[in-house]
Order: structure tokens, then sequence, then C-alpha cells
């Protein structure tokens, strides 16, 4: 349980990710996560095609073992008392100025969020579940 983490801008371990089911691949568009066991089987031409996806996914929530996604899948997070929604700004050419203010804000329930992304034009924005970690 203790890999699924959050890293902050600074490296440093904020919040723990709650639910990988729900990451959407900000190149692919689709709700998918890729686990290492899953990349470990992958030949070099499937890697390279996928190659992309992965980076962009590790750089945001990590590369999970399926035990982790599992695990991230069957927590009570509903009823944790430090259950938070983090804004996630995936940082491209066209990221706009409201979605860029925006990262890393918390909010305790979707319905506070002014208006959930897509803000702007290919916004891979996501607002994700976390726990305190
Ligand atoms: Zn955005």
């Amino acid at each position: 349980m203790k890999n699924l983490f959050l890293r902050e801008e600074n490296g440093k371990i904020k919040s723990q990710i709650l639910n990988y089911a729900e990451h959407v691949n900000p190149i692919s568009g689709e709700k998918k996560v890729y686990t290492r066991e899953e990349i470990g089987k992958m030949s070099s031409n499937e890697f390279a095609a996928k190659e992309k996806e992965i980076m962009i996914q590790m750089k945001f929530i990590g590369i999970p073992t399926e035990q982790e996604v599992k695990i991230s899948k069957a927590q009570d997070y509903e009823n944790d008392p430090t259950m938070e929604y983090v804004w996630i700004t995936q940082f491209t050419a066209g990221t706009c100025d409201r979605c860029a203010d925006l990262n890393g804000t918390r909010y305790k329930s979707l319905e506070d969020v002014e208006e959930l992304p897509p803000l702007h034009n290919r916004c891979a924005c996501e607002v994700i579940k976390t726990v305190e970690a």
C-alpha cells in the first residue's frame, strides 16, 4: 500500500492515489494503467509503440504492480475522512491559464470544483481521489 503515492513537484510524497483504474492517459485519452508486469511482457516493438503513454503515466502516477492496482480498487476511500480530490494539470503547449493555476488544488467534494476538465482544446487534466499518506 505504501507505494501508491502522488508526488508533488518537489518529489515530496503528499497523497495516496486511490483508484488507478480511474486514471485517464493524457496521450491515448483512455482509461488505461500500464503495470510493471504488463510492461515486462512487452516486446521492444510493443514498448516503442506505447512508450509515450507509459512515460507520461510514469511522470504522473508511476508504474504500479498489478497487485497495487487491485488494492487501490478495493479501498474503502469513500469513508476515509482524509479523502480529497486533487486537480492534476497536464502541462502542454495548449494548457490554459485556468488549468495552470488549478494544478494541485484540493477539493473536499467534486461539487466544489467550479468546472471539471476538459477546460480547453485537448485538455487532459484530471481530478483524482486521494487520501492522506
Ligand atoms: Zn487542462
